[in-house]
């Protein structure tokens, strides 16, 4: 069995890591993971011949020379080196979690830091078991802070994540109505998302909080934080800020108790203030001037179909479309209520992932949807389709059925709002408005 000291040695050659055949990089470490539908155990000597330096196997039997090593078990070996790599490096790591807002979050902390510091943070949205390690294995050397997205659907998950990344500053963005199913309801998810105040606890780790969310001030107390820094909208947080205008992007202005400041994010949504807070909050503690804490934000511009206003020639499509569960629902929904257009357009999809609440949630949805005033609403998916007899707007079962309705029905000169569940794929839709 390899010891995890030679599989270091190993990756310190090249520091380049794969888990997929198909983008084999020369030099590579390639872990042989398992899925639910392979073994990559099988493609280990297809590694080879493409170019990978070793491959990590647990399958003797697929030892077929020195460059295989072999490991009780490709994950853990996985986690573990991204672990012994981590506790090489001296800097600040801020684990960030939460039920909504983490990778816009991660993105606007990355762009104030960056004003300062040689910053990294999590690529995408590669936020799990997997994602993370290979997260702290693209550290090198000239980073000075690293900021590292937790995602989680499961008790004991944000504990796993923590054990590896080890972080000394963290950041919970909110918890809300997500991944019931895995968690167990909300108070499961309250439970599970802790787990990294429990670690930064037991760690003397540093917490940022969002002094305006109860449920995060009832889990710092549970959990018994002491070092924590406020943000919000009270003027006792350490930074505090006062929304302005959000038609369509958000402007407001802010305080860390000294002086005041005015500025600006390419970002729509009211809901996205706190997660521009947290960032404002992190760059202050870590010494960013005011001034460049404000131009890294006004400078980040989301490409990733979250919170984006997107100008398609037809219509302003508020793009939100990479994912949906009923906290972001309910705040997508109430933002475009709060804008002003002349025509307004509701497109929404499915919520997955709700378990036996998933009936009473999209229920939830409908209703709170059909009472926005001067707005037309297309409903798709099964979920949303059961409830067709009750509330106003057009339903359809899938994407492809609201595709046709839409190029029969072509939407024109309105502001529209898109947004589902990631199995939805409802970029499908976006060339049709
Ligand atoms: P994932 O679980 O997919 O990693 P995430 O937590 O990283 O999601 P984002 O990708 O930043 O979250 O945002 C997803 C969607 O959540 C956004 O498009 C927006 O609709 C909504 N959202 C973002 N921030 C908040 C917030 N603070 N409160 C409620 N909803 C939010
Ligand atoms: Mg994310």
């Amino acid at each position: 069995m390899t010891d995890i000291k030679v599989l270091y040695e190993h990756y310190l050659e090249n520091r380049i890591i794969c888990t997929d055949t198909r983008t084999i990089t020369d030099g590579c470490l390639f872990f042989a993971l398992k899925g639910e539908n392979f073994d990559a155990n099988t493609f280990a000597e297809n590694a080879l011949v493409n170019g990978a330096a070793y491959v990590i196997i647990d399958n003797q039997d697929y030892k077929i020379n020195n460059r295989c090593l072999l490991v009780p078990d490709v994950l853990t070996a996985l986690q573990d080196l991204a672990k012994f790599h981590r506790m090489q490096l001296t800097i600040p790591v801020i684990g960030l979690t939460g039920s909504n807002g983490k990778t816009t979050t991660k993105e606007l902390i990355k762009a104030v830091l960056s004003e300062k510091y040689r910053t990294f943070a999590t690529k995408g949205n590669l936020n799990n078991h997997i994602g993370v390690p290979l997260s702290l294995l693209s550290l090198t050397d000239d980073i000075e802070i690293a900021v590292i997205e937790m995602g989680a659907n499961h008790q004991k998950e944000i504990e796993l994540l923590c054990s590896i990344a080890r972080p000394t500053h963290g950041l919970i963005t909110n918890v809300g109505l997500a991944h019931l199913d895995g968690f167990g309801g909300f108070e499961g998810v309250k439970k599970g998302k802790a787990e990294l105040f429990d670690y930064l606890k037991q760690h003397e780790g540093y917490t940022f909080i969002n002094s305006d969310n109860p449920h995060l001030i009832e889990m710092s107390t549970t959990a018994g934080l002491d070092k924590v820094i406020y943000y919000g909208t009270s003027g006792h947080a350490a930074v505090s800020g006062k929304l302005l205008d959000t038609d369509p992007l958000i402007s407001f202005s802010w305080t860390d108790q000294k002086e005041t400041y005015q500025a600006s994010a390419n970002l729509t949504g009211s809901y996205n203030f706190e997660n521009i807070l947290a960032a404002i909050c992190i760059g202050v503690f870590f010494g960013v001037p005011a001034e460049q804490v404000n131009s890294g934000l006004s400078g980040y511009h989301p490409n990733n179909n979250r919170s984006q206003i997107t100008n398609t020639g037809s219509n302003t499509v508020i793009c939100d479309f990479y994912n949906a569960n009923p906290s972001s629902m309910s705040a997508a929904l109430l933002n475009i209520d709060g804008l002003n257009a002349a025509s307004k357009v509701v497109i929404i999809g499915d919520m997955f992932e709700l378990g036996p609440e998933s009936a009473v949630q999209h229920r939830n949805i409908a209703d709170q949807a059909s009472k926005l005033e001067d707005c037309s609403l297309i409903f798709i998916g099964s979920n949303f389709y059961a409830l067709k007899e009750q509330y106003r707007g057009h339903f359809f079962s899938t994407p492809r059925e609201a595709a046709d309705f839409l190029r029969l029905n072509p939407v024109k000169n309105s502001l529209i709002l898109l947004k589902g569940s990631r199995g939805m794929a409802l970029e499908q839709l976006l060339p049709l408005i």
